[in-house]
């Protein structure tokens, strides 16, 4: 038996979370707590916007006809009658031979048909009171009518979309004050191992905690709601009970550390036991990040990361990410894969496992460059700070600089 016949593929891994994973049920949430949810419902328009027919730039409100053949040499000189301002309701009633002067978003009045530019004129009078216009004028220019952006009635967004500032500026200018959407996920993020510490003095054999801070910030930066659930030695008791309570208080429960084979079995038969079996040990043909599990406990989806601060990242970044995107109803769990032009040479050797290696990435003559960081090992969380980017490394005996492989921005 080849010592990778027990490891299982990522696709297959990532399938096997992402089936098991049951969107969250919607509820309705003020706007401003909805940046980045993803809409439970299509959403239609009870109002036209603009609301009223309005003027896009600063001018003078004509009918164009009274511009005819007005140019620099030739000048049409024109009344100014009136002024209407953003806010006012006034509908001022003009003749011909007369305009109103106009700001940017008033209402255009009833018997103007266009918009003269400020630029396109100059004042006539020290007093402003007639203009010389520039340029002829046409039927509609500057004017944004009434539903030329949405339509009274019309689906303006439809469920499934995920919200972004433009689509929130949208709602508002609807007048919604709160919308249908797929909460936001609460991650209980714990920390497992009993040589761990947070700050303040280290006995011999102790290391600090760097997992649970690291995954709360990357579950923030994911759009998620981070609960830090602290650290758990390695005892069955207590880990029972980190696990129980976070099951309770959240919607996913991130774990790192004691997943791997050497591990005392602690943290396994506990977690077997809460899942009632359901919890699937995983030998991930990946490195780094290979050991990882996953199951419902009491119902909510548990991640069990490796301990090694590198591999927590990208297993969080291959798993929990887009698992708990899928949790809220997310239309792109995934990260998009890609392609940028090696600048080193990849050094590696077959053995049935993609590799991530941590790597800069930036944008030349509009190609995407990736360079590799020195200093790949998963314990070497220094390294992944300065980095960008994963480079995806598939199975083979080493790459050349010129040649091009996928890579995942990680500040994206
Ligand atoms: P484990 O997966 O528990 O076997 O841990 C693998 C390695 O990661 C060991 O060297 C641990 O000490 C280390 N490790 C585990 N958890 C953490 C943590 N929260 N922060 C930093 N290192 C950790
Ligand atoms: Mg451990």
């Amino acid at each position: 038996m080849s010592s990778n016949e027990s490891l299982t593929p990522l696709d297959v891994a990532q399938s096997f979370v992402l089936d098991r994973i049951k969107p969250l049920k919607p509820i309705a949430l003020p706007l401003s707590e909805c940046s980045g949810l993803v809409l439970a419902n299509d959403i239609e328009s009870h109002e036209n916007i603009p609301p009223f027919r309005n003027t896009a730039s600063d001018g003078f409100a004509v009918r164009a006809k009274d511009t005819l053949g007005a140019s620099k040499e030739h000048p049409v000189r024109l009344r100014v009658t009136a002024t209407v301002a953003a806010g006012d309701s006034t509908d001022p009633e003009f003749d011909s031979g007369s305009v109103i002067r106009i700001m940017t978003g008033a209402p255009v009045p009833t018997y103007a048909d266009s918009i003269i530019m400020v630029e396109d004129t100059i004042s006539a009078d020290p007093d402003g009171s007639s203009i010389h216009v520039l340029k002829e004028a046409a039927v509609g220019d500057s004017i944004r009518e009434a539903g030329s952006d949405v339509r009274m009635g019309e689906s303006v967004l439809s469920a499934g979309t995920a919200l972004n500032p433009a689509a929130i500026g949208v709602l508002a200018s609807l007048g919604y004050r709160k919308v249908p959407v797929f909460p936001r996920p609460k991650v209980g993020v714990i920390s497992t191992g009993s040589e761990l510490v947070d700050t303040g003095d280290i006995g011999i054999g102790m290391i600090r905690d760097s997992n649970r801070p690291a995954l709360i910030d990357a579950v923030k930066q994911s759009g998620f709601d981070a609960v830090d659930l602290g650290i758990v030695a390695d005892d069955a008791r207590l880990l029972e009970d980190a696990f129980k309570r976070a099951a309770t208080l959240c919607d996913a429960i991130i774990t790192s550390g004691g997943v791997s084979v050497g591990d005392f079995d602690l943290t396994k038969q506990v977690l077997a036991r809460l899942s009632n079996g359901d919890m699937k040990w995983m030998q991930v043909a990946i490195k780094p990040a290979k050991p990882f599990a996953f199951g419902n406990v009491a119902g909510t989806p548990l991640f069990g990361l490796p301990g090694n601060p590198v591999s927590a990242l990208v297993s969080y970044e291959l798993f929990a990410r887009p698992a708990i995107r899928k949790l809220m109803s997310h239309p792109t769990p995934f990260k998009r894969l890609l392609n940028a032009t090696l600048l080193d040479n990849v050094v590696r050797r077959r053995d049935g496992k993609v590799h991530f290696l941590r790597a800069q990435c930036q944008s030349l003559n509009g190609e995407l460059q990736v360079s590799l960081k020195v200093g790949q090992m998963s314990h070497m969380l220094s390294r992944m700070a300065s980095a960008n980017a994963l480079l995806v490394v598939p199975d083979g005996d080493g790459y050349e600089a010129g040649e091009k492989l996928p890579v995942i921005l990680l500040d994206e």
